[in-house]
């Protein structure tokens, strides 16, 4: 039998980051600032250091990763690929399924692949504190991990209802030296007018980040920036290292081609690093079906409009070109499977329209099942987020089966799930239900759009 884990030495680390803006065939429009001009990168000075937003417009197709940073990353990567053996042979798929184990970083995801970067990037300018917004825990936790490595001070906002439900998250945040509030607080004024509003909130990603860009711009001394943990182009780029070793793994594997590349999508960036390296093959001329995976109740890239909207609720942000179900989106409390933000990776959501990607949706009762069957194979108890990546590799091997062909399935195992385990609770006691966002919904938390200018879908026609 061929190994289980494919390895790589530090010293074969890739040395440089892959842009997808260099190759995309219709260019990404620019985001807009207020009176639907596009942004200038000195307008985005206060929010991050200018060496971050040099990488953010780069249209460089290769960039390369600072000496330092690889230093610190060695800490987990390069990290192994794994060919899911157990799990082919409970399916009995002729499919050779492989995934990267991005589990094994310090904070358990791929999140730290641009913690790390970003923290780094900032201290070299001079910025001596970071804020930022987070979900599950897995990105705040990161950015602690990453401050804590460099000396920097970190401020998270959490969502509320994460806050409450996964306190271990946070005991990691504060481990790392970070401070963790919970979001709506009443230490923004974005917190307190929401509050004021509507005091039983559970919060959401959206709201968090208002709070967390409003810490950054309104400290005085000029030495706080706020920091992202996805749908960025910089932080797609800082997370295309994982696409770009599996890339050589596959190939000390044997692997001569792969047929379908997958990976569960929140903000975009654990996909979008995975795949866009393959992408990059796609539009050379390589037949690869590349599928991005969200809950049916969270529908961005498979039900959403792609339009320009903010990043954020309190409409901080400058206007985005992307799918997205409205600034103002809550996500129904009774989803307990991540990936919850609103919009999606302007990158990504431009391969959509192209036709690269074909995204897809799955209800919370496939991904726990998936999860468990993962789980009972693989023995990795994977994050929530990561079991929507896992139910379709499932359903891409069954379909391997049925048309008899020796695929090569690629996905990225984003991360372990050893912080989530409310979620699989509520599973195994039978109390969570499929959710998908009613229509009726969706238009309404789509109001919030209305008004702001449109995004041409423009596209190639190619695929
Ligand atoms: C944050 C997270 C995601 C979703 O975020 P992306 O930016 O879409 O990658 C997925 N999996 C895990 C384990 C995460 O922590």
């Amino acid at each position: 039998m061929s190994d289980t884990k494919i390895f790589l030495q530090e010293k074969d680390i890739p040395r440089q980051w892959y842009n997808l803006a260099a190759d995309l065939p219709t260019p990404l429009l620019p985001p807009l600032g207020p009176g639907g001009k596009p942004v200038t990168p000195d307008m985005l000075a206060p929010v991050f250091p200018m060496n971050l937003i040099e990488l953010e417009v780069s249209t460089e197709r290769w960039i390369d990763i600072p000496e330092e940073i690889l230093q610190l990353l060695y800490l987990w990567r390069p990290t192994p690929l794994y060919r899911a053996h157990r799990l082919e042979e409970f399916l009995g798929t002729p499919a050779r399924i492989y995934y990267k184990n991005e589990g094994v970083s310090p904070p358990g995801s791929h999140k730290p692949n641009t913690a790390i970067p970003q923290a780094w990037y900032n201290k070299q300018f001079g910025i001596q504190r970071m804020t930022t917004e987070t979900g599950a825990g897995q990105w705040g936790s990161a950015l602690a991990f990453a401050c804590g490595l460099l000396g920097l001070e970190c401020k998270v906002f959490m969502v509320r209802i994460s806050y409450d439900q996964k306190p271990y998250r946070r005991l990691m945040m504060e481990t790392w030296g970070a401070t963790c509030t919970p979001s709506p607080s009443e230490e923004t004024q974005a917190g307190k007018q929401i509050l004021a509003k509507n005091p039983d909130t559970p919060g959401s990603l959206g709201i968090a980040i208002s709070e967390a860009i409003e810490a950054a711009v309104t400290d005085q001394s000029g030495k706080t920036r706020y920091s992202l943990g996805s749908v960025l182009n910089h932080v797609l780029l800082h997370q295309s290292i994982i696409g770009l070793e599996a890339k050589k793994q596959l190939k000390k594997a044997g692997e001569k081609k792969v047929d379908v590349v997958i990976g569960c999508a929140g903000g975009g960036s654990n996909f979008a690093g995975t795949a866009f390296p393959f992408v990059a093959d796609k539009i050379a001329g390589a037949k690869i079906d590349i599928i991005p995976v969200e809950p049916t109740s969270c529908p961005t890239m498979t039900r959403a409009p792609f339009a320009y909207d903010h990043g954020d609720t309190a409409e901080m942000t400058p206007l985005l070109p992307m799918h997205t179900l409205g600034h103002s989106f809550v996500p129904p409390p009774i989803h307990a499977g991540g990936l919850r933000y609103h919009g999606m990776a302007p990158l990504v959501s431009q391969a959509i329209v192209e036709g690269l990607l074909a995204p897809r949706a799955y209800g919370q009762l496939t991904c726990y099942e998936a999860a468990i069957t993962w789980a009972k194979t693989e023995g990795f108890i994977s994050a929530p987020e990561t079991s929507h990546a896992i139910a379709a590799v499932i359903d891409e091997a069954k379909k391997a089966k049925q048309e008899g062909k020796e695929k090569v399935i690629l996905f990225n195992w984003s991360g372990h799930g050893l912080m989530d385990l409310t979620g699989y609770e509520s599973y195994l006691r039978g109390k969570l239900v499929d959710y998908p966002l009613p229509e009726k919904e969706m238009a309404n938390s789509l109001t919030a759009i209305k008004g702001l200018p449109k995004a041409e879908a423009r596209k190639s026609g190619k695929w």
